[in-house]
């Protein structure tokens, strides 16, 4: 037996929703089952919050706010109890990690590194930013004082997927709340434990009640929020199609603030000159089959010269032979299963249509793993720029390779999509690299390297229907706070 397997024997799982300081079940005592995606067994039974859980939720975010309990704290205050949370985190990221993967089927070592990892260093990195930006005095007439404020907007709904569970809800509440706001959290239901872990640790750090609030349950809890009149911003981070959904709901309600992370199909340019092939091929292949293909930011379509094309797939087949499928919960695992059957057949009827009209040059079967699980191996194809593989986000570990012959015709493939998350580009050429680097419309552009995304500092999200706003850096705090004009007549 492993030592995962063994700690998660002793391991007692949280499973209800967090109002108000308290875990409650649904007041209709409705569940649903959290399922492991590696064994397809049922972990828990999760509460499924409706209507009722959503308005209480919110009279106390609003309560907590108006009365100020923690908008007007001082910065300084608020980052002493977020640092607490940090420290907290850190305390039981072992446990939050194994959580993570036996709800999501993410290789344990990622999960320790990257998703509770990245998640620590958000909360730090906000808890330090806060009480060190201050405002701003306009320039006007010195008959008067002209001061240019930022101040919370109130209630935040953060929205959020299953890929990295705990880390893009970091993305939101951390800022949120160093700014301010009372947060409720709706994780996705193929994965919702971390959050619900979350919950208990925030009230031990200190955040007051009301303040930090999880309720768990499908789409319609976050569709109930987005409607809410009392709600002030929706922070959500998923599909194009559900983030229209939700920009929509902000229109038939209050106006709410409506912020959107969505998916993404971004190009990843291998130019002639590119300074180290094998390296790009590495890059390459962590950047469609880490985390199964499940990311956001996926380079899920390589654009490679006609010149360098078949060394370059030498190279990727090698590279790719890093990502085995194995027991999630083993240390050394590269590949775990997608998070569920429905992400699974989704991505298997992808694969299957792939086959009849691109060519497949590596991997494409599901496996299982001791007879069970979501296991798909990883997957690339040669396709035309206009191929449905090389067209949909799949979300999945299926990379299409497309050859180019000029560099108008690389930036004209890769700009060719409705998506604009990322996008990366290969080359020794200074001028090559700064100008082709300014005509991909994407939020991101990486230079001779992929998916380098731990640095808060940058700002993240997407051009085009790949979202508005952005998540990390100081720019997050834009999204949760108001700009107030106060002009005093001296
Ligand atoms: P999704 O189906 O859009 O779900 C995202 C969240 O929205 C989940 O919590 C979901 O709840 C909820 N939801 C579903 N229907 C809703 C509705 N009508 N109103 C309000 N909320 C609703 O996305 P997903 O399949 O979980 O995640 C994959 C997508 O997220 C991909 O397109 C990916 O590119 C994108 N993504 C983007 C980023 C980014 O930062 N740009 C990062 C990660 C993922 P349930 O899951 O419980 O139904
Ligand atoms: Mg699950």
């Amino acid at each position: 037996m492993s030592v995962w397997q063994e700690r998660l024997n002793n391991l007692s799982i949280e499973t209800r929703a967090f109002i108000n300081g308290q875990y409650v079940a649904a007041a209709d005592g409705k569940t649903f089952a959290s399922i492991n995606p590696a064994t397809e067994e049922e972990i828990a039974q999760i509460t499924e919050c409706g209507d009722i859980e959503v308005n209480l939720a919110v009279k106390h975010a609003k309560a907590a706010f108006e009365a100020g309990v923690w908008a007007d704290l001082a910065p300084r205050a608020r980052a002493t109890i977020m640092q607490k949370l940090a420290a907290l985190m850190t305390e039981h990221a072992e446990e939050l990690a194994l959580l993570e993967t036996i709800d999501t089927g993410k290789p344990i070592s990622d999960c320790r590194a990257v998703d509770i990892g990245g998640s620590i260093h958000t909360v730090q990195w906000y808890a330090e930013v806060v009480d060190k930006i201050g405002d701003e005095i306009a320039p006007l007439d010195p008959k008067y004082l002209g001061l240019v404020t930022r101040q919370a907007v109130g209630v935040v709904a953060a929205v959020v997927p299953w890929n990295f569970p705990l880390m893009m809800a970091s993305w939101k509440y951390a800022p949120a709340l160093a700014a301010g706001n009372s947060v409720i959290l709706k994780p996705s239901e193929k994965s919702p434990l971390t959050a619900i872990r979350l919950a208990q640790l925030a009230k031990e750090a200190g955040i007051p009640d009301g303040v930090f609030q999880v309720l768990p349950g499908p789409g319609s809890v976050g569709k109930a929020l987005s409607l809410h009149m009392d709600v002030d911003c929706v922070a959500f981070t998923g599909s194009t199609n559900v983030g229209k959904l939700i920009m929509g709901y902000g229109a038939q309600s209050n106006l709410k603030r409506v912020w959107l992370e969505l998916g993404g199909k971004s190009p990843n340019i291998v130019f002639p000159d590119c300074p180290d092939l094998k390296k790009a091929a590495r890059a390459a292949a962590g950047g469609i089959y880490y985390n199964m293909g499940q990311v956001c930011t996926a380079g899920s379509r390589v654009l490679v010269h006609e010149d360098i094309k078949d060394e370059f797939i030498q190279h990727f087949k090698e590279a790719a032979k890093r990502y085995v499928t194995a027991d999630p919960l083993n240390d050394k695992t590269t590949m775990g299963p997608l998070v569920d059957s429905i992400q699974y057949e989704k991505v298997l009827d992808f694969v299957a249509r792939g086959k009849a009209q691109s060519t497949l040059i590596m991997g494409g079967e599901a496996q299982k793993i001791n007879g069970k699980g979501y296991f798909l191996e990883p997957t690339a194809f040669e396709t035309q720029a206009d191929d449905l593989l090389a067209t949909e986000e799949i979300f999945g570990p299926v990379l299409s390779i497309i050859t180019f012959k000029t560099q108008e015709e690389a930036v004209a493939i890769a700009n060719n999509t409705h998506y604009g998350l990322a996008a990366a580009l290969w080359t020794s050429d200074l001028s090559t690299a700064h100008k082709v680097a300014r005509k991909l419309r994407a939020g991101t552009v990486w230079v001779n390297c992929y998916d380098e995304g731990g640095d808060m500092n940058l700002p993240f999200g997407g051009f085009k229907q790949s979202g508005n706003g952005r998540d990390k850096s100081i720019h997050a705090l834009e999204k949760y706070t108001e700009l107030k004009s106060t002009m005093i007549k001296l």
